[in-house]
């Protein structure tokens, strides 16, 4: 049985990026950009003024004196003209600079007073000009393949004259629930079933790392209900199964799995909540075979199917970081599993504090909506006091962490 950190890294070297396409700038925002960005000009492109006031000969402001006005140039136009000695042309913030100036005074620096502009303040050479290629230079590349889309990104792209962009593709991610106990979304719980939760709690997690989730829906526990729900999964770019794959059950999932062609990698993993997790390639496509409790399928979609997915829509960084936080209870598990202890955080005084989020029972769903970190308590320890340290890292990207 592979340990957390093996299992992993077995997911991790199965799965590649996948193909690229081109997409609107909005439609790239989150992804991430498989190309080069060159720039095909300079930024600005010409010098141009910073701030709104008058356009001068630096020498002609030394001492401050008064000029007389011979143009104006509204952002947009060009100058008809250079600046004469002893002359300026009023100018708006953006437009180009005329010629033979060297220096913007701000309207808060002169008074203007008919078709003459007393300058109040020296004038320095230079001064409110934004030079052509201050910003960037034209051949110079601004965005790097492998970055994440952001909102300055796509400024960046606009100002090189992109509207289109290429960025890795979003995989489509099937999944599928498994079980004759289940009901639909919306139906009414009777005694002996459950709802399931996992296809939308599964799916939820699949578009929040910015893929595609197609829901199957159910597969009853008969070999042809899953044949016929596993065939339409593999079309798609991954599969994930829900439930199952527990050990003393007719293990259905990995039967029919097998029988289309899918090699399994591993099987059950040293960990508490998830060990029987079960991951797999048919013709090099991921297939994670995921428990039915929906926490244990929650935890095990967020340690192993998110940094997957990631890495095929071409992220470099996959893992969600582990920062410190005192552990602020006793905590005690079995010896040789990670275990995965849902928790609260609080900042104080500049350290994290890990309160456990509630009963660690795998069966208590309501402790996964208090806890906004996963504690990664290591395999070898089997006990924890108040005030060790320990690693979490966040399930809750929006957690507010208040000061007590
Ligand atoms: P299993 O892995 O089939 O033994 O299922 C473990 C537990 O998870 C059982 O209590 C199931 O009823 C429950 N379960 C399985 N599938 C789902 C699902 N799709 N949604 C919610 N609970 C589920
Ligand atoms: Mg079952």
């Amino acid at each position: 049985m592979p340990s957390f950190e093996e299992a992993r890294r077995l997911v991790l070297n199965n799965v590649a990026p996948l193909g690229s396409e081109r997409v609107g700038l909005l439609e790239s925002l989150g992804r991430v950009i498989a190309e080069d960005i060159v720039a095909p000009w300079n930024l600005p492109a010409c010098d141009n003024a910073a701030m709104d006031g008058y356009a001068v000969r630096s020498a002609d402001c030394q001492p401050p004196r008064s000029l007389r006005i011979t143009g104006f140039v509204p952002a947009g136009a060009v100058a008809a003209a250079p600046v004469e000695a002893g002359c300026a042309i009023k100018i708006m913030t953006g437009a180009p600079i005329p010629e033979a100036c060297d220096a913007v005074v701000p309207f808060e620096d002169a008074e203007e007073c008919g078709d003459q502009v007393r300058i109040a303040a020296p004038g320095k050479r230079g001064q409110n000009i934004r030079f052509a290629g201050e910003d960037v230079r034209r051949d110079e590349t601004v965005i790097s393949a492998g970055k994440v889309i952001r909102a300055a990104e796509t400024s960046m792209l606009v100002s090189c004259g992109k509207t289109l962009v290429t960025v890795y593709r979003k995989p489509m991610v099937a999944i599928l629930s498994t079980g004759d106990e289940l009901l639909e979304p919306g139906e009414t719980l009777v005694s002996g079933k459950v709802l399931d939760s996992n296809s939308v709690s599964l799916a939820a997690g699949v578009r929040g790392c910015g893929a595609t989730p197609v829901i199957l829906g159910i597969a009853r526990d008969n070999h042809a209900s899953h044949l016929e729900k596993m065939t339409e999964g593999l079309r798609a770019d991954v599969l994930i199964t829900s439930a199952g794959v527990s050990a003393g059950e007719r293990d259905l999932v990995r039967e029919v799995l097998a029988e289309l062609g899918m090699k399994q990698v591993f099987r059950w993993v040293d960990i508490g909540p998830g060990a029987p997790t079960c991951f797999g390639l048919k013709d090099g496509k991921p297939v994670f075979c995921l428990p039915g409790n929906p926490v244990a399928s929650m935890i095990t979609f967020e340690e192993f199917v998110r940094p997957a997915l990631l890495k095929m829509m071409g992220h470099r960084r996959v893992l969600k970081p582990l920062v410190r936080a005192i552990l602020q209870q006793e905590v005690r598990k079995k010896p040789g599993k990670v275990k995965f202890l849902r928790v609260r955080l609080e900042s104080a005084g500049g350290k994290l504090l890990a309160y456990s989020a509630g009963d660690q029972n795998t069966g208590i769903l309501k402790t996964m909506l208090l806890a906004d970190a996963l504690a990664v308590l290591p395999a070898e320890r089997v006990s924890f006091s108040a005030g060790d340290e320990v690693e979490v890292h966040r399930i809750s990207e929006d957690a507010e962490l208040l000061e007590p």
